[in-house]
């Protein structure tokens, strides 16, 4: 493991303590929810973001019944029952929740957390006709009046330098991660993708300085780490892992696939490679940002009026392609209608290109664990047969 990541985990448990002193100094923590919230302007108004929500408990998730349904999603449901519950330090750290959700669910969410736990809440609404003039001139104003309700909470004007410089230092944020994440790519990995995704979840919490020192930090050392130190696919079956968030805490999803022996190689989730991938800020101001994050790899509950130009679609065409994927898990949460509506399009996709793809309809309670273990390796065995049956064809064609 790189000795790096200790020092994330050491980060991390300092940082609730953090959070509590820059509150009592005065500074106010901005919850956020969704990858449409532009981290850059809370951070240039002097505001702490903080990326919230919460999964992989599934007593969290049942308290959150009480305020929503059984059949929402139990990604919703668990962030309730966490602020219900009240001892998560960052949730109780959080002064104010931001909010630029496209899925109706999380809306939801947040006007509970309202509504019952007195939060106060600020919503980004985002088009869904994103794809034209009308649906960017929106969002451009939403984003203005999104700023102008942060400068009230903040108490201060945004400065333009602090915006360039703010949005510099997210841009090398994503940079730093897109290159480590890059690792994944190769045969042997000096980080596996469970790493990868604990080092993207820190940024959620940890300051953006102090995670971009990290990520330099790491960047670093995996490129010192020799080759006999790396870490060997477990197996040759190499996978793209997509669909529903896997947010912090839902480690059991990725235990499954730890456990089986699946060598995780991409990922085109919210809270992992979509972070950071297909986003670049042409220009350091609100009109810059509001056309870069609309312009980002949508989320599921976004329409696409385009297959062909759906570029959700494109990025996994691509990972497979560059990170070399045999095959695709797609991980559905149940009642998470945005990535459930989709499987049937993404397998037929994958089927007219030879590509295994395989459906995960999971929530957060153990009792499919084993069944979730017996159909992967079964997928496994299928992906292997037919690599073998390739490499055979190839030999044949040789000689
Ligand atoms: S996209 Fe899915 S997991 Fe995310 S909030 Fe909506 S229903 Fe829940």
């Amino acid at each position: 493991m790189p000795e790096t990541l200790k020092r994330f985990e050491e980060a991390l448990d300092h940082r609730p303590a953090e959070l509590v002193k820059a509150r009592q100094n005065g500074q106010k923590v901005v919850g956020v929810f969704c990858c449409y919230t532009p981290l850059e302007i809370i951070h240039s108004l002097g505001l702490i973001p903080l990326k919230l929500g919460w999964g992989g408990d599934d007593e969290l998730a049942e308290q959150g019944i009480e305020y929503i349904t059984n059949i929402q999603c139990p990604y919703v449901r668990q962030t309730i029952g966490v602020f219900k519950e009240g001892k998560n330090l960052y949730a109780v750290n959080t002064d104010v929740i931001a909010i630029s959700a496209v899925c109706l669910q999380e809306y939801r969410m947040v006007e509970v957390l309202r509504y019952y736990f007195g939060k106060e809440t600020l919503t980004l609404s985002v088009p869904k006709n994103y794809y034209l003039p009308e649906g960017k001139e929106f969002f451009e104003k939403e984003v203005e009046g999104f700023t102008a309700e942060l400068e009230k909470i903040a108490g201060r004007k945004l400065d333009p330098e602090q915006l360039r410089s703010s949005v510099a230092l997210y841009a090398e944020i994503r940079k730093n991660t897109a290159e480590i994440y890059d690792y994944l790519a190769l045969d042997y990995s000096p980080i596996t993708w469970k790493q990868v995704i604990t080092v993207i979840h820190a940024g959620f919490y940890l300051s953006s300085e102090k995670h971009l020192s990290l990520l330099k930090e790491l960047n670093s050392e995996l490129k010192t780490i020799q080759v006999s130190e790396k870490v060997k696919p477990i197996n040759s079956v190499r996978l793209l892992i997509s669909g529903s968030i896997v947010a912090p805490g839902n480690t059991k999803i990725i235990d499954v696939l730890e456990d089986v022996g699946v060598t995780v190689v991409a990922d085109d989730i919210c809270t992992g490679q979509r972070t950071f991938a297909g986003f670049t800020v042409k220009e350091p101001t609100l009109a810059g940002l509001a056309e870069a994050y609309l312009d980002r790899i949508p989320c599921a509950a976004q329409l696409y009026p385009d297959q062909k130009t759906d570029k959700r679609l494109e990025n996994i065409f691509r990972q497979i392609e560059d990170h070399r994927a045999d095959g695709v898990l797609y991980h559905t949460l149940r009642f998470c209608d945005p990535y459930t509506f989709r499987v049937e399009e993404n397998k037929e996709l994958l089927d007219a290109k030879g590509i295994p793809f395989l459906q995960l309809h999971t929530d957060y309670g153990a009792n499919d664990i084993g069944q979730l273990q017996t159909r992967i390796q079964a997928q496994m065995e299928i992906i292997k047969r037919r690599k073998k049956e390739a490499h055979h064809a190839r030999s044949q064609k040789a000689v």
